[in-house]
């Protein structure tokens, strides 16, 4: 067995990866900016975490590969169970979507909770040891300039340090200094998608009103270019109820508490407003921005050194309406878990068919949820970025689909939104006879 794996950045991919590495390194450190104690919702290093975190039925399931007891901790933790087509009120398409007796369940928390309750588990692994207020600042490569072999690490207090190591993993978000680093050191330019949407999001906690209700969340996803409002109510633990607004392109909501409620109020349907309209609100409203979705295509360069993989947003940073992010680097540490398990570590050979397979796993995993951000993000003129020519076909497909009268085909959309089924199951014909079946106004 090799001896030590370093993973830069201790949020869900981080952590997600820890876990993966754990059976082929003698030691995982996982280093990481912030502290964990701050008081406050989010912390510093992931401000997003004071908004609804929806974790998906996939990436659920792929945690749980990794972490059996997961579901476990979470409703000790007060996660709140909830199935999905009985219990979640979805207006999508302009239309609310039928609910049903359907077989997906997942869980409702907020996002500071799920990490929570990942670094629990992480912290019980034997061989891996978690580092805080440590920032990777820096890589060093080997002499051939082939493979990396040490992170330059910065401690309060302390002088900056060198820390060798085998195997290395970038799981520093979206604001990753690895595409700045690869230029700097002579690899080029890391090629970049980007979907401009200018979202706004405008989040807090609430208490709503004692009363009986047979929904645990409403989703109202804007349909464009008519509508560009969205909001999501979500029941989360300790009986509080977790309210995300969000606008695109530059129609954001604001943070006073009168603001706020009109932007609700003006939702393509009343729902959430009427839900929220009477509840105390018992946390600060904050806010975030998020100008654009990015796909960085690591694996586009050729020369990718050896020794270090990216997981998580250093790869791909989707639109959060669709609430993918951490089902996304949960499946990538998932893959990256069956592929270490065949690898010899210490042989560069055997690094360089980890990285190929790697990355070619990584375009499997990052196709569906990019293909279905951007047929929302593209309703919208204002958007920009590279347009996929078959969108209009795939949109009047998925309109049909989400319209369907069979519940056989909205459960299988639900599966391929939840990430759990990858997209292209909509175009297989056993599909398509049951969708034009279904063709049928509800
Ligand atoms: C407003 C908003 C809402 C979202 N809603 C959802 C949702 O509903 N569902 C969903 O699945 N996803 C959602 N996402 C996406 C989700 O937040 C991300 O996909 C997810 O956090 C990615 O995890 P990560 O570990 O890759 O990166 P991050 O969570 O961003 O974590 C990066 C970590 O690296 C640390 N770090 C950074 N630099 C260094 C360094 N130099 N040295 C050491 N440590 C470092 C940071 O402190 C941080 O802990 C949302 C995102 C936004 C912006």
């Amino acid at each position: 067995m090799t001896k030590t794996a370093i993973i830069a950045g201790g949020s869900i991919a981080g952590l997600a990866t820890a876990r993966a590495l754990s059976p082929c390194f003698e030691r995982v450190i996982l280093l990481e900016a912030d502290s964990f104690d701050q008081t406050g919702f989010a912390r510093k290093g992931t401000p997003q975490a004071n908004h609804v975190h929806g974790l998906l039925k996939g990436g659920c399931d792929a945690l749980t590969r990794l972490f059996p007891d997961l579901p476990a901790r979470l409703t000790a933790a007060g996660a709140v169970s909830c199935h999905f087509s009985s219990e979640v009120r979805w207006y999508i398409n302009e239309d609310w979507m039928p609910r049903y007796d359907g077989s997906m369940q997942i869980y409702f928390q907020t996002r500071p909770l799920l990490e929570g309750c990942l670094r629990e588990a992480v912290r019980e692994i034997a061989n891996v040891e978690i580092v805080e207020n440590c920032r990777v600042e820096d890589f060093v490569l080997d002499e051939a300039r082939k493979r990396i072999i040490a992170a330059v690490v910065r401690r309060p207090g302390a002088d900056v340090e060198t820390i060798s190591a085998d195997f290395f993993i970038d799981a520093m978000g979206r604001g990753s200094f690895l595409p700045r680093w690869l230029k700097r050191e002579g690899f080029g330019e890391v090629p970049e998608d980007h979907i401009g949407v200018n979202l706004g999001y405008a989040s807090c906690l609430m208490e709503l009103p004692t009363e009986p209700r047979d929904w645990k969340s409403i989703l109202i996803y804007p349909k464009g270019p008519k509508e560009i409002r969205g909001a999501t109510l979500v029941k989360v633990e300790n009986d509080k109820w977790l309210l995300t607004l969000a606008g695109y392109h530059n129609d954001h909501p604001p943070a006073d508490a009168e603001g706020f409620l009109e932007f609700a109020r003006t939702l393509p349907r009343p729902d959430i407003y009427d839900a929220v309209r009477n509840a105390r609100i018992v946390s600060d409203i904050r806010l975030h921005k998020f100008p654009h979705g990015q796909w960085r295509h690591y694996d586009e360069i050729a020369s990718f050194p050896l020794g270090i993989l990216p997981v998580g947003d250093t790869n791909t940073s989707l639109n959060p309406l669709f609430g993918q992010g951490m089902s996304v680097a949960a499946l990538s540490a998932a893959a990256l878990s069956d592929l270490a398990s065949e690898t010899d570590f210490s042989h560069p050979v055997s690094l360089a068919r980890l990285k190929r397979n790697y990355f070619t796993g990584l375009r499997r995993v990052f196709a569906t949820p990019w293909d279905l951000a951007l047929g929302q993000d593209f309703r919208y003129a204002e958007t920009t970025g590279r347009k996929p020519f078959t969108l209009v076909p795939k949109n009047a497909l998925k309109s049909l689909i989400m319209s369907s009268s069979s519940t056989e085909v909205i459960e299988n959309f639900y599966h391929v939104v939840h990430l759990a089924r990858e997209e292209s199951s909509f175009y297989h014909p056993r599909w398509l006879v049951k969708i034009l079946k279904g063709m049928k106004n509800r």
